[in-house]
């Protein structure tokens, strides 16, 4: 939880809009992964930057990721506030160094690291194709 010093409406709505943990776009992937036969466990323990899913034993760690938050490059989800631009540069500078850094972690204990943009959860039959390759290649 991010404490703020300052309280503006813009801010406030978007704070608001912060998913938590099982709202829709992680929801909608554990569903398709299900329907996938991918067997997951969820927000996992004792793996760089907790992964919203992933399967110990097929070496998979899945991310679901805010568009906003995480800045999904080139995506009109990712906009920046105009108001207190600086705290939102340094706080979206911090989230993507630290994905980066949970990335390289997973990688280098041979785990494949998917993101899932929250965008793509808005169509999913795209996005099962694509987790449905995915699986296929885990084996
Ligand atoms: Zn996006």
């Amino acid at each position: 939880v991010t404490r703020l010093l300052v309280t503006t409406p813009e801010r406030r709505r978007i704070m608001a809009a912060v998913p938590q943990a099982g709202t829709t776009p992680e929801l909608l992937v554990r569903q398709v992964l299900s329907r996938l036969g991918l067997r997951y466990r969820l927000n996992v323990q004792g793996l760089p930057g907790r992964p919203d899913i992933a399967n110990r034993r097929r070496l998979l760690a899945v991310f679901v990721h805010g568009c906003f938050w995480h800045r999904h490059e080139g995506c009109q989800l990712a906009t920046t506030p105009k108001r207190n631009r600086q705290f939102w540069t340094k706080k979206f500078a911090a989230n993507c160094v630290r994905d980066a850094r949970n990335s390289a972690a997973l990688r280098r204990r041979g785990y494949s690291v998917v993101v899932v943009w929250e965008c793509e959860t808005r169509k999913l039959l795209k996005l099962e194709s694509r987790l449905r390759r995915l699986v296929q290649e885990l084996g």
